[in-house]
């Protein structure tokens, strides 16, 4: 009876450990990563990572040009 009780145990653990092996976990799809910060050029409207924006004070520009343009805008000389 001792024997039986044995190969009853040794089989549930080796279907337990085949069970674990095979059956991966779903992996969470990742969320999205959060996306740098954008902002808004002040001069044309477009959307761009801030990183790769122009900062001229509080304002954002997507290029130098238009920075200047901007500049030219509301600083008359
Ligand atoms: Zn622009």
């Amino acid at each position: 009876m001792n024997r039986v009780i044995t190969l009853v145990l040794l089989f549930l653990a080796i279907f337990l450990l085949i069970t674990r092996f095979r059956k991966k976990p779903p992996e969470p799809e990742p969320p999205p990563a959060p996306s740098e910060n954008m902002v808004r050029c002040a001069h044309c409207g477009v959307h761009l990572p801030k990183g790769e924006s122009i900062t001229a004070g509080q304002q954002h520009f997507c290029s130098d040009a238009h920075r200047l343009a901007h500049m030219d805008k509301t600083e008359p000389s």
